[in-house]
């Protein structure tokens, strides 16, 4: 049977961007539909104005830094509008980018919401189109918990549109994005409380990384409370909010800001008139080849809520244009030592094992583990320090995992990646020369195991 298209692509985020241009690049007949923005959630309401805030934010630990370094400057000033105005001027900037990749690589760019009417038929605006494979590319949304005044807080998505810069938030949650935005927020000038309903954020996280930040964000000024969670939200008289705890305390606020996780995004898709089946969490069931259960349909990225980084969702992208349009370069994507980083401040980078997780898989494990302060702050007044760790196999001595809280992390991290990926031993870290002067020699520099 001839189909109007090879593939379908639904969404054009991270995921479904590099499927559809790889596989309109080995010659198939590609469509894309996007609802919403080009580049997806990463582009729009994620990674990038995230990012692009971090930086703003990053500027007011700059300004106190440069005293110590001879510079006398008039009191700053911080305007919100011009940051969020210059933001969006970036973001639409990437979106024409978007635009013309996916145009100038044959891709048909169909605006509108998709709506799937069967195993090989797509609606967007009231036209059908047929295609052999469809991949479900639609991310993910936040999720707020069903409280009593939901509706007065807000998620990450609004949070990068906000009017104004809120006097006092409240963020919840301990996740990524609480503690990004968290600091964001009291970086620019909130007055700004985290509140985490467990004894310590960043479940998942070696617990070194884990204790680091929490003392760094304390000393930095922000509030943070664990083992608190909120019950209800009511607005009072003069417009402010009114967060009452479950342990019965109240919270005042101008802002509250839920970052409580995010649900695959499967609003009206139309599923019902598929096989697709969903996992016990509500993403879709796929097997290792993203194929979900009903033959002709592919998921990938969030929505399969397997690992929810845009680097991931790319690396899936690319696997599933890979296997079905040039199936002799197909690699499968390798989940193993991911490297990843949370922008908080000071930033996380991480990759491979935590100790938790190299003892629970049966490793005998040698832990090499320094904390210092930074040699940019040794002419100022501020005492942040620098984690490193790095986890190694005591029989091996193999390097299982590498963890570091302070500045650059992330930048510092993506080497480490791919040192892990190639199996270094810790004898080669010990071997190899390091950057002098940097943070990062410290990475090769950790003689002695501190347990
Ligand atoms: P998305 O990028 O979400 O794209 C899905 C697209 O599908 C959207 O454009 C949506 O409008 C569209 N869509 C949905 N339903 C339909 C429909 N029925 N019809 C048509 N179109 C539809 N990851 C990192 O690696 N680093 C970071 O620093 C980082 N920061 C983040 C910060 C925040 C605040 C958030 C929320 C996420 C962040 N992430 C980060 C995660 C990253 O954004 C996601 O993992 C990534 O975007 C997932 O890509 P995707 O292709 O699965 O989906
Ligand atoms: P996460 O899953 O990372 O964190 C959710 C947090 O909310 C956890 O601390 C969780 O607690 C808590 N939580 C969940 N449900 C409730 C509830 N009902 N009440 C109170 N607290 C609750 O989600 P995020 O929203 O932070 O981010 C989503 C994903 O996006 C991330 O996991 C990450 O993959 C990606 N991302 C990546 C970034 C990066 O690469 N820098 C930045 C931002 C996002 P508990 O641990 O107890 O379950």
């Amino acid at each position: 049977m001839a189909y109007d298209f090879d593939l379908f692509v639904i969404g054009a985020g991270s995921g479904g961007v590099r499927a559809a241009r790889f596989a309109a690049g080995f010659g198939a007949k590609v469509a894309v539909a996007e609802s919403r923005y080009l580049g997806g959630t990463c582009v729009n309401v994620g990674c990038v104005p995230k990012k692009l805030l971090v930086y703003g934010a990053h500027v007011a630990d700059e300004l106190e830094q440069a005293a110590g370094f001879g510079w006398t400057l008039e009191e700053g000033h911080f305007d919100w509008g011009t940051l969020i105005a210059n933001k969006n001027r970036e973001i639409e900037r990437l979106n024409d980018i978007y635009r013309n990749l996916l145009v100038n690589s044959g891709v048909t760019l169909l605006q509108g919401h998709a709506y799937i009417t069967g195993a090989h038929e797509v609606e967007v605006e009231g036209q059908r189109y047929s295609a052999e494979h469809i991949l479900i590319a639609t991310g993910g949304w936040p999720q707020v918990p069903d409280i009593p005044g939901k509706e007065l807080a807000i998620t990450s998505n609004e949070a990068f549109y906000l009017k104004e810069l809120p006097r006092r938030v409240l963020v919840v949650g301990g996740g990524y994005i609480a503690v990004e935005f968290a600091g964001i927020f009291q970086g620019l000038g909130a007055d700004t409380t985290l509140l985490y309903r467990g004894d310590l954020f960043l479940r998942g996280f070696d617990g070194s990384v884990r204790t680091h930040l929490k003392e760094e964000l304390q000393k930095s000024g922000l509030d943070l409370q664990f083992n608190a969670d909120i019950q209800r939200i009511d607005q009072q008289d003069d417009g402010s909010l009114k967060a009452t705890l479950k342990d019965g305390r109240e919270l005042i606020a101008d802002c509250v800001f839920y970052a409580t996780g995010r649900r695959p995004m499967l609003d009206n898709l139309g599923l019902e008139n598929t096989g697709v089946e969903l996992d016990a969490r509500g993403f879709i069931r796929v097997d290792e080849q993203y194929q979900t259960t009903e033959p002709s349909i592919i998921a990938i990225g969030d929505v399969i809520g397997r690992v929810q980084l845009t680097p991931v969702a790319l690396a899936e992208g690319m696997a599933v244009a890979r296997r079905l349009f040039k199936p002799e370069q197909y690699r499968a994507v390798d989940y193993q030592n991911i490297p990843t980083a949370v922008f908080s401040q000071p930033p996380i980078g991480t990759v491979g094992l935590t100790e938790e997780q190299a003892l629970e898989a049966g490793h005998k494990v040698q832990i090499f583990e320094s904390r210092f302060r930074a040699m940019k702050l040794t002419l100022t007044d501020i005492q942040e320090k620098t984690l490193m760790k790095l986890v190694v196999d005591a029989e091996t001595d193999k390097v299982l995992g590498c963890h570091m809280v302070g500045p650059d992390a992330g930048e510092i991290i993506q080497g480490l990646g791919v040192a892990l990926k190639a199996g270094a031993t810790k004898q080669q870290f010990d071997e190899t020369i390091g950057v002098h002067p940097t943070a990062a020699e410290e990475f090769v520099t950790m003689r002695t195991a501190t347990r």
